[in-house]
């Protein structure tokens, strides 16, 4: 049986939920089409065995991100501030050294400057990316044709200084220096309007928490959306001409003037469609693999941390985990420990058992907090690589060579389809905010194409 609607929307993640609440505020017609059984795409919030809400996908939310914000409001879900007091800690050579402020810096004068100098380096280049056409830049080639990593080996002579900011890297795109196109990487900084924002806790993209978790937002948007949310409907073939669009999805058809596809750029690759894309997007789709991600919690009767004078941030260059947080509830009870394995870690880490890998995590909490960060009485993980539409997270990220020869194919409409997703937004690209910038983006263009 074919449905009839004015827009389906395919993907009821952030960007597909925005977009789609935002056609229907306008008075149109929608069907949202979603593989998953489940709303909220890159975010997902599940019950520990206590019941608190575990943040498994996106959860931070920070200064600018006003239209995540606003959406948040708009469906009573509020925030309350990440704890940042107390030491922070590096483990570094075998030993965990406590360091107070952002920069695990203080013992060498000669990282701390370097550091100083390629961020400041980084964030001027990044300020000369045009936000809406990187592939425009004045150096767009020239940036377009190095990693991050040869910059890093290029301009930064300290191995500590360029260390710490590989894990800069790896901590923003889930990806490695190595595998990241300097020009992308600047966009992603300019996106976010500089480095300092994407690390800070108080004052950057780790600032708050949502009440509840961030699912909750996606939740809450199917719920006022209601019957036009169908869930575990993945769409398989898109056929579109001039007089509209028909989506095939699990048994069923829907038909619309027209689609916003918003999902990731490889995911949408994995579609059909008929007439087939055009070469050029085709080829773009093939070109933006998805970052590497194990999302790790521990959870402790209390956060004994706090009581030692930790912040319960942790960075490290040794062990799968390498970047690690205080995840507890706005109460602090129960303790809880988020830890990040990510890029290479990740990739070789999803490999190995469950048993290996929970000790490799346990080993490198134990490191950074003591004994009793090695016991916490629930341990979960989730591999984000893992998941069939998502194909892994934080999000698509662009090697070298694709912006400047694809990344027009990024956003442009083809006749009545129309692209969303986070990567496809212009601020805080990767993010909650920038899916939520695309979907509503991308319900104005429809709008106004109609
Ligand atoms: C571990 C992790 C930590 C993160 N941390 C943060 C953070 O702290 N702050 C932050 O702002 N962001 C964070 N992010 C990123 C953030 O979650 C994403 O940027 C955002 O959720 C992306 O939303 P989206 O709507 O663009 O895409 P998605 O959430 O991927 O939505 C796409 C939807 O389309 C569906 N779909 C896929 N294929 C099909 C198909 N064929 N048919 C129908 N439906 C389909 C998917 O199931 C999904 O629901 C994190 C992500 C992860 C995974």
């Amino acid at each position: 049986m074919t449905a009839a609607t004015d827009v389906v929307v395919i993907g009821a993640g952030l960007a597909g939920l925005a977009a789609a609440s935002r056609l229907v505020d306008a008075g149109a017609e929608v069907v949202v089409l979603e593989a998953r059984e489940r709303v909220g795409g890159r975010t997902l919030t599940l019950p520990a065995a206590d019941g608190t809400p575990i943040d498994h996908g996106g959860q931070w939310i920070g200064p600018t991100q006003d239209r995540i914000a606003a959406l948040a409001d708009r469906v009573g879900v509020t925030t309350y501030a990440s704890y940042e007091h107390g030491l922070n800690t590096e483990f570094r050579d075998g030993r965990a050294h406590r360091f107070d402020g952002q920069l695990p810096d203080g013992s060498d004068p000669v990282s701390a400057v370097a550091m100083g100098q390629a961020i400041r380096e980084l964030d001027a280049m990044a300020a000369r990316v045009p936000l809406e056409a990187p592939w425009t830049a004045a150096d767009a080639l020239v940036w377009d044709s190095q990693t991050v990593e040869t910059w890093l080996q290029d301009r930064v002579s300290a191995e500590r200084a360029r260390n710490w900011l590989r894990a800069v890297i790896r901590g923003t795109l889930a990806a490695e220096a190595r595998d990241l196109s300097l020009l992308h990487t600047l966009f992603v900084i300019r996106s976010a309007g500089g480095i300092a924002p994407l690390i800070a806790t108080a004052g950057g993209a780790q600032e708050r928490r949502f009440h509840g978790g961030a699912q909750t937002i996606s939740i809450r948007l199917a719920e006022s959306l209601g019957e036009r949310v169908v869930l575990g409907a993945p769409a398989e073939v898109v056929r579109h001409g001039e007089s509209g669009v028909v989506v095939e999805a699990g048994g069923r058809a829907v038909a619309a003037g027209r689609a916003i596809l918003a999902v990731p750029p490889a995911i949408a690759g994995r579609i059909g469609y008929r007439p087939a894309m055009p070469g050029w997007r085709n080829q773009l789709t093939q070109r933006v693999p998805m970052g590497s991600v194990i999302k790790v919690h521990a959870l402790y009767d209390e956060p004994f941390w706090r009581r030692e004078g930790l912040s319960g941030l942790a960075v490290s260059d040794n062990g799968p985990v390498r970047i690690v947080y205080d995840n507890s509830p706005e109460d602090g009870s129960p303790g809880v420990l988020v830890g990040f394995i990510e890029g290479q870690q990740a990739r070789t880490w999803a490999r190995r058992n469950r048993a290996d890998r929970r000790a490799g995590i346990l080993a490198c909490l134990t490191d950074y907090f003591g004994e009793r960060a090695g016991r916490p009485r629930e341990l979960l993980e989730r591999s984000w690589a893992d998941e069939e539409y998502s194909g892994g997270c934080y999000a698509g990220y662009f090697p070298p060579g694709v912006w400047t020869s694809f990344g027009q194919a990024l956003r442009e409409p083809i006749g009545r389809l129309h692209w969303a997703g986070t990567e496809t937004a212009t601020v805080w690209t990767s993010y909650m905010e920038g899916a939520v910038q695309s979907g509503e983006r991308a319900a104005d263009e429809v709008l106004a194409a109609s």
